[in-house]
């Protein structure tokens, strides 16, 4: 029985309990919520698993792998160490440069995370171009890559060969989604109708087998704030929400990708609160969204906001966006930025969210320890422990900002 069945039973499996106890709420919760489509957990033998939906602390997915120009192997391994050391919830390897297979699966052996995959990247490799792409090869891939031991694949499932040629002239940035326009050249260049969606079936068997999680892409996601949420996105959340139903009749669990791409603020809000209602309110996966298109150079901190607004209106997996966005494969310090800021991102949703639950219980401690200038305490509580000590020492008493005159010691002597 996979983890949907025994919810679905109302039975309350290991998994269900670890996630409940990770998270302070009730066991029962979680297995009500999993038998809904509402909580997705992504599980790895003998990891600790992650539990993705409401009500739970939004979940972190941080992006690496080799690109086909870029291929520096042991750089990815070490984004894989820096994604656990900043508290990354999940990875995913989008590998499309030198021996994909090694290289997913030294990763598996080298983190403790739960990993996703694209597999069209790896067939589109596998085959040379997109006109050899056959249904058989994606098939294979994808046998393989789960049998590797991965917690979730992606497929962009949701767009017809006939979406495709209504969209002709209709966008400024057409597909943005890499899975989404690999597929969509695999679908144009052979004439054949979207693999995923025309085989979803035979898909879901094979991931039920395993009891992983199907994460269905959002290949529609707009690429520029000025092609907004159109028809070609919203026909794609429909065909997804229409396909997440079938998957859970199958026993497998759904993440739906969507609301990723450019999104003006003022939109985010409302096209969440869509999401939640054309999906019964299952687990939403965003990339960014980022509300402006001209902070390159900075994408960290615009999706940040977008994805705080996300998270915060209800969205409960994000995705690190790093300053490379757009430019370059991130380096180890892109990574690094890019995932503090998306854990910033979730704490500011987490809060719109939930209130001052028990995620905040570091932001109190941080702030007695700050008022009493315990600094080395309240570096400790600090979301990246290692950036605020590069400016002030923890052996200093005194602070440069005000120097003589600090607003804590003069409020501490007087008050
Ligand atoms: S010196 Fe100023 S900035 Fe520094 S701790 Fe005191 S009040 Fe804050």
């Amino acid at each position: 029985m996979t983890i949907f069945e025994d919810a679905l039973k109302g039975i309350t499996t290991l998994e269900m309990l670890q996630v409940a106890e990770n998270e302070k709420i009730n066991s029962k919760k979680v297995v009500k919520n999993i038998s809904k489509g509402r909580i997705a957990i992504m599980k790895r033998d003998n990891f600790n698993p992650v539990g993705i939906g409401f009500p739970l602390r939004t979940k972190i997915n941080v992006n690496l792998g080799t690109s086909s120009s870029t291929i520096n192997i042991d750089e990815e391994f070490k984004k894989v160490e820096i994604a656990q050391k900043y508290g990354a919830d999940t990875i995913s390897d989008l590998s499309m440069g030198g021996d994909i297979d090694a290289i997913r699966r030294n990763i598996l052996s080298i983190s403790n995370l739960p990993l996703t995959t694209v597999p069209i990247y790896q067939a589109i490799i596998e085959a040379d171009s997109a006109s050899n792409v056959s249904e058989d090869l994606i098939f294979k891939v994808v046998e393989k890559q789960i049998k590797d031991g991965i917690s979730s694949i992606v497929v962009h499932s949701g767009f017809t060969l006939e979406t495709l040629n209504l969209m002709k002239g209709k966008r400024i940035m057409k597909i943005v989604s890499k899975g989404g326009s690999l597929t969509a050249s695999i679908m144009k260049s052979a004439h054949m109708e979207n693999p995923f969606l025309k085989n979803f079936e035979q898909l879901l068997e094979l991931i039920k087998e395993h009891d992983i999680v199907i994460n269905l892409g959002n290949a529609m996601r707009s690429g520029c704030i000025h092609d907004k949420v159109d028809g070609f996105q919203l026909a794609e959340l429909k065909t997804n929400a229409k396909l997440a139903k079938t998957a859970n009749k199958f026993g497998v669990q759904v993440i739906l990708e969507s609301l990723g791409g450019h999104i003006i603020a003022k939109d985010i809000i409302n096209y969440v609160k869509l999401y939640k209602k054309l999906t019964n309110n299952r687990p939403l996966f965003v990339s960014g969204p980022l509300p402006i298109d001209t902070a390159t150079g900075y994408d960290h901190i615009a999706a940040a906001i977008g994805g705080s607004f996300a998270s915060g209106f209800g969205a409960d997996y994000i995705c690190a966006i790093t300053p490379a966005e757009h430019l370059c494969l991130p380096s180890l310090e892109d990574i690094k930025e890019g995932l503090i800021a998306c854990k910033i991102a979730a704490h500011v949703g987490d809060s719109m969210k939930f209130g001052l639950n028990h995620l905040f219980a570091n932001d109190l401690e941080l702030s007695k320890n700050r008022f009493s200038r315990n600094w080395k305490k309240q570096f400790e509580y600090c979301i990246d422990p290692t950036e605020p000590e590069k400016r002030h020492p923890v052996s200093e008493e005194m602070c440069s900002m005000c120097g003589a005159h600090c607003a804590l010691s003069m409020s501490k002597k007087i008050l």
